[in-house]
Protein backbone atom coordinates (compact mmCIF):
# COMPACT_ATOMS: atom_id res chain seq x y z
CA UNK A 1 0.00 0.00 0.00
CA UNK A 2 1.05 3.33 -0.83
CA UNK A 3 1.98 6.18 1.31
CA UNK A 4 2.03 9.83 0.16
CA UNK A 5 1.74 13.31 0.68
CA UNK A 6 0.50 16.26 -0.73
CA UNK A 7 1.36 19.96 -0.51
CA UNK A 8 1.84 18.83 3.35
CA UNK A 9 2.03 21.77 5.57
CA UNK A 10 2.59 21.34 9.38
CA UNK A 11 2.33 24.38 12.11
CA UNK A 12 3.47 23.90 15.54
CA UNK A 13 2.42 27.25 17.19
CA UNK A 14 2.97 29.81 15.22
CA UNK A 15 6.01 28.10 13.14
CA UNK A 16 5.19 26.59 10.55
CA UNK A 17 7.76 23.40 10.34
CA UNK A 18 6.89 21.65 7.14
CA UNK A 19 6.18 23.74 3.57
CA UNK A 20 4.06 22.37 1.87
CA UNK A 21 5.83 18.96 1.33
CA UNK A 22 4.65 16.38 -1.46
CA UNK A 23 6.23 13.13 -1.78
CA UNK A 24 5.25 9.55 -2.91
CA UNK A 25 6.97 6.35 -0.53
CA UNK A 26 6.46 3.79 -3.04
CA UNK A 27 5.09 0.26 -1.99
CA UNK A 28 7.45 -2.20 -1.19
CA UNK A 29 10.52 -0.34 -1.40
CA UNK A 30 12.48 0.96 1.43
CA UNK A 31 12.99 4.94 1.53
CA UNK A 32 15.36 6.67 4.02
CA UNK A 33 14.74 10.13 5.01
CA UNK A 34 17.70 11.81 6.18
CA UNK A 35 18.58 15.98 6.82
CA UNK A 36 20.16 17.73 9.61
CA UNK A 37 18.85 18.13 13.02
CA UNK A 38 15.45 20.05 13.13
CA UNK A 39 14.57 19.80 9.24
CA UNK A 40 11.39 18.16 10.21
CA UNK A 41 12.15 14.65 10.09
CA UNK A 42 10.26 13.48 13.02
CA UNK A 43 7.45 16.21 12.22
CA UNK A 44 6.61 14.44 8.85
CA UNK A 45 6.88 10.78 10.40
CA UNK A 46 4.54 11.77 12.88
CA UNK A 47 1.81 13.23 10.09
CA UNK A 48 2.52 9.99 7.64
CA UNK A 49 1.30 7.91 10.79
CA UNK A 50 -1.63 9.91 11.54
CA UNK A 51 -0.09 10.50 15.09
CA UNK A 52 -0.56 14.62 14.13
CA UNK A 53 -2.88 15.06 12.26
CA UNK A 54 -3.32 18.95 12.79
CA UNK A 55 -1.79 19.51 8.85
CA UNK A 56 -3.17 21.43 6.24
CA UNK A 57 -2.50 19.57 2.72
CA UNK A 58 -3.51 15.80 2.48
CA UNK A 59 -1.29 12.40 4.10
CA UNK A 60 -3.09 9.50 1.49
CA UNK A 61 -2.83 6.15 2.41
CA UNK A 62 -3.69 4.01 -0.54
CA UNK A 63 -5.15 7.03 -1.84
CA UNK A 64 -7.58 7.79 0.50
CA UNK A 65 -7.02 10.63 2.99
CA UNK A 66 -5.73 9.49 6.32
CA UNK A 67 -7.34 11.69 8.85
CA UNK A 68 -10.82 9.97 7.60
CA UNK A 69 -9.51 6.44 8.61
CA UNK A 70 -9.77 5.15 12.27
CA UNK A 71 -7.48 4.67 15.17
CA UNK A 72 -7.40 1.06 14.31
CA UNK A 73 -7.94 1.19 11.03
CA UNK A 74 -4.64 2.91 10.65
CA UNK A 75 -2.78 0.44 13.19
CA UNK A 76 -3.63 -2.24 10.92
CA UNK A 77 -2.01 -0.87 8.22
CA UNK A 78 1.30 1.48 9.60
CA UNK A 79 3.58 0.88 12.38
CA UNK A 80 5.37 3.50 13.60
CA UNK A 81 8.47 3.17 15.83
CA UNK A 82 9.13 6.09 17.24
CA UNK A 83 12.46 7.51 18.96
CA UNK A 84 12.79 7.46 22.81
CA UNK A 85 9.96 4.57 22.74
CA UNK A 86 9.43 3.59 26.91
CA UNK A 87 7.38 0.99 27.89
CA UNK A 88 5.10 1.18 30.74
CA UNK A 89 7.00 -0.09 34.47
CA UNK A 90 6.94 -3.82 35.09
CA UNK A 91 6.12 -5.11 31.48
CA UNK A 92 7.43 -8.07 30.21
CA UNK A 93 8.45 -8.67 26.45
CA UNK A 94 5.70 -10.74 25.87
CA UNK A 95 3.46 -8.25 27.56
CA UNK A 96 4.74 -5.58 25.71
CA UNK A 97 4.92 -7.04 22.30
CA UNK A 98 1.35 -8.16 22.93
CA UNK A 99 0.10 -4.48 23.04
CA UNK A 100 0.89 -4.31 19.62
CA UNK A 101 -2.42 -6.38 19.06
CA UNK A 102 -5.07 -3.89 20.07
CA UNK A 103 -6.02 -2.83 16.51
CA UNK A 104 -7.63 -6.42 16.22
CA UNK A 105 -8.95 -6.31 19.88
CA UNK A 106 -12.42 -4.87 20.21
CA UNK A 107 -14.36 -4.56 24.12
CA UNK A 108 -16.42 -7.67 22.28
CA UNK A 109 -13.94 -9.60 20.30
CA UNK A 110 -10.67 -11.49 20.67
CA UNK A 111 -9.21 -13.97 18.85
CA UNK A 112 -7.10 -15.04 21.45
CA UNK A 113 -5.01 -17.70 19.15
CA UNK A 114 -4.37 -15.71 16.49
CA UNK A 115 -2.91 -12.98 19.09
CA UNK A 116 -0.83 -15.40 20.40
CA UNK A 117 0.56 -17.02 16.75
CA UNK A 118 1.02 -13.56 15.39
CA UNK A 119 3.00 -12.20 19.09
CA UNK A 120 5.20 -15.30 18.33
CA UNK A 121 5.60 -14.59 14.82
CA UNK A 122 6.72 -10.58 15.71
CA UNK A 123 9.19 -12.11 18.39
CA UNK A 124 10.77 -14.29 15.94
CA UNK A 125 11.25 -11.95 13.27
CA UNK A 126 13.06 -9.91 15.97
CA UNK A 127 14.98 -12.45 17.61
CA UNK A 128 14.04 -11.79 20.76
CA UNK A 129 11.59 -15.30 21.93
CA UNK A 130 14.30 -15.69 24.26
CA UNK A 131 13.33 -12.49 26.06
CA UNK A 132 10.22 -13.37 26.01
CA UNK A 133 9.92 -13.33 30.34
CA UNK A 134 12.32 -10.54 31.15
CA UNK A 135 11.42 -7.02 31.88
CA UNK A 136 11.94 -4.65 29.37
CA UNK A 137 13.34 -2.10 31.50
CA UNK A 138 16.02 -4.75 32.32
CA UNK A 139 16.75 -4.90 28.49
CA UNK A 140 20.03 -3.27 26.65
CA UNK A 141 19.44 -0.68 23.99
CA UNK A 142 19.85 -3.03 21.44
CA UNK A 143 17.44 -5.90 22.87
CA UNK A 144 14.68 -2.92 23.49
CA UNK A 145 14.79 -1.48 19.99
CA UNK A 146 13.92 -5.34 18.55
CA UNK A 147 11.03 -5.37 21.33
CA UNK A 148 9.99 -2.21 19.94
CA UNK A 149 9.62 -3.22 17.05
CA UNK A 150 8.10 -6.80 17.71
CA UNK A 151 4.94 -4.49 19.06
CA UNK A 152 4.97 -2.97 15.84
CA UNK A 153 5.34 -5.56 13.61
CA UNK A 154 2.19 -7.07 16.35
CA UNK A 155 0.21 -4.79 14.51
CA UNK A 156 1.18 -6.86 10.91
CA UNK A 157 1.53 -3.36 9.57
CA UNK A 158 1.85 -3.42 5.18
CA UNK A 159 4.02 -0.03 5.83
CA UNK A 160 6.62 0.11 8.47
CA UNK A 161 7.71 3.53 9.52
CA UNK A 162 10.84 3.72 11.74
CA UNK A 163 12.70 6.98 13.00
CA UNK A 164 16.50 6.88 13.43
CA UNK A 165 15.93 2.99 14.51
CA UNK A 166 19.73 2.98 15.62
CA UNK A 167 20.36 5.50 17.34
CA UNK A 168 22.49 4.67 20.47
CA UNK A 169 23.03 1.45 19.12
CA UNK A 170 26.62 0.33 19.19
CA UNK A 171 27.95 -0.64 15.12
CA UNK A 172 26.89 -4.72 15.24
CA UNK A 173 23.41 -3.90 17.05
CA UNK A 174 23.16 -1.20 14.69
CA UNK A 175 23.35 -3.61 11.66
CA UNK A 176 21.28 -6.27 13.45
CA UNK A 177 18.34 -3.42 13.85
CA UNK A 178 19.14 -2.86 10.07
CA UNK A 179 19.08 -6.41 8.58
CA UNK A 180 15.64 -7.09 10.20
CA UNK A 181 14.72 -4.20 8.50
CA UNK A 182 15.75 -5.24 5.14
CA UNK A 183 14.26 -8.93 6.03
CA UNK A 184 10.86 -7.78 6.85
CA UNK A 185 11.38 -6.03 3.73
CA UNK A 186 11.96 -8.72 1.52
CA UNK A 187 10.20 -11.52 3.18
CA UNK A 188 6.92 -9.76 3.58
CA UNK A 189 7.02 -6.79 1.14
CA UNK A 190 6.63 -4.10 3.61
CA UNK A 191 6.99 -0.55 3.07
CA UNK A 192 9.66 0.57 4.85
CA UNK A 193 9.61 4.24 5.35
CA UNK A 194 13.01 5.41 7.86
CA UNK A 195 14.72 8.39 9.45
CA UNK A 196 17.91 7.60 9.32
CA UNK A 197 20.80 9.75 11.45
CA UNK A 198 23.64 7.73 9.27
CA UNK A 199 23.84 8.72 5.72
CA UNK A 200 26.15 5.49 5.09
CA UNK A 201 23.27 3.04 6.46
CA UNK A 202 21.00 5.40 4.08
CA UNK A 203 22.90 4.60 1.46
CA UNK A 204 23.50 1.05 2.06
CA UNK A 205 20.14 0.27 2.84
CA UNK A 206 17.60 2.35 1.31
CA UNK A 207 16.03 2.05 -2.39
CA UNK A 208 14.91 5.49 -2.31
CA UNK A 209 16.73 8.38 0.09
CA UNK A 210 14.40 11.50 0.47
CA UNK A 211 16.65 15.29 1.82
CA UNK A 212 14.63 16.53 3.89
CA UNK A 213 16.19 20.63 5.24
CA UNK A 214 14.40 23.80 6.81
CA UNK A 215 11.35 21.58 6.28
CA UNK A 216 11.41 21.42 2.10
CA UNK A 217 11.91 18.18 0.51
CA UNK A 218 15.61 18.79 -1.07
CA UNK A 219 15.72 15.61 -3.30
CA UNK A 220 14.34 12.14 -3.84
CA UNK A 221 15.60 9.25 -5.59
CA UNK A 222 17.75 6.46 -5.89
CA UNK A 223 20.79 6.54 -3.67
CA UNK A 224 23.36 6.98 -6.40
CA UNK A 225 21.71 10.09 -8.21
CA UNK A 226 20.71 12.13 -4.19
CA UNK A 227 23.29 11.49 -2.51
CA UNK A 228 26.22 13.51 -4.56
CA UNK A 229 29.33 15.31 -2.84
CA UNK A 230 27.70 18.43 -3.97
CA UNK A 231 24.37 17.76 -1.93
CA UNK A 232 26.04 16.47 0.84
CA UNK A 233 28.05 19.80 1.26
CA UNK A 234 24.73 21.93 0.76
CA UNK A 235 22.27 19.93 3.11
CA UNK A 236 24.81 19.22 6.07
CA UNK A 237 27.50 21.57 5.20
CA UNK A 238 30.02 19.13 5.27
CA UNK A 239 32.17 18.34 2.94
CA UNK A 240 33.12 14.20 2.33
CA UNK A 241 35.16 12.07 0.05
CA UNK A 242 32.81 9.17 -1.74
CA UNK A 243 34.27 5.87 -2.31
CA UNK A 244 32.69 2.78 -3.74
CA UNK A 245 32.75 -0.42 -1.17
CA UNK A 246 33.84 -4.20 -1.98
CA UNK A 247 29.84 -4.44 -2.13
CA UNK A 248 29.54 -2.02 -4.73
CA UNK A 249 27.99 0.48 -2.67
CA UNK A 250 28.77 4.30 -2.45
CA UNK A 251 30.18 5.20 0.93
CA UNK A 252 30.48 8.97 2.34
CA UNK A 253 33.94 9.88 4.42
CA UNK A 254 32.85 13.16 6.13
CA UNK A 255 36.32 15.30 5.69
CA UNK A 256 35.73 18.81 7.24
CA UNK A 257 32.62 21.56 7.31
CA UNK A 258 32.38 23.70 4.21
CA UNK A 259 33.83 26.74 5.25
P1 LIG B 1 14.06 16.38 13.10
O1 LIG B 1 13.35 15.13 13.42
O2 LIG B 1 14.38 16.53 11.63
O3 LIG B 1 15.29 16.60 13.92
P2 LIG B 1 11.65 17.64 14.12
O4 LIG B 1 10.62 17.23 13.17
O5 LIG B 1 11.72 16.93 15.43
O6 LIG B 1 13.10 17.61 13.41
O7 LIG B 1 11.51 19.16 14.45
C1 LIG B 1 11.46 20.16 13.44
C2 LIG B 1 11.33 21.53 14.07
O8 LIG B 1 10.10 21.60 14.77
C3 LIG B 1 12.41 21.85 15.06
O9 LIG B 1 12.76 23.20 14.90
C4 LIG B 1 11.77 21.64 16.40
O10 LIG B 1 12.30 22.47 17.37
C5 LIG B 1 10.32 21.99 16.10
N1 LIG B 1 9.38 21.24 16.95
C6 LIG B 1 9.14 19.93 16.89
N2 LIG B 1 8.22 19.56 17.81
C7 LIG B 1 7.89 20.69 18.47
C8 LIG B 1 6.99 21.00 19.54
N3 LIG B 1 6.23 20.05 20.11
N4 LIG B 1 6.92 22.28 19.94
C9 LIG B 1 7.65 23.25 19.36
N5 LIG B 1 8.50 23.02 18.36
C10 LIG B 1 8.63 21.78 17.91
MG1 LIG C 1 13.77 13.62 14.78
Amino acid sequence: MELAVKNLQVSIGDKEILHSVSAVFPQGKRTAIIGPNGAGKSTLLKALAAINTDYQGEVLLGGQEIRALGRKAIARKIGILLQGAVAPPDTTVRQLVDYGRFPYRSLFSRDVKQDREVVEWAMAATQVVKLADRQVQTLSGGERQRVFLAMVLAQQPQILLLDEPTTYLDIAHQLEVMDIVVRLNKDYGMTVIMVLHDINHALQYADEILILKDGLIKAQGNPGEVMTVERLADTFGVKADVFVNSQGKSVLSPLELVK
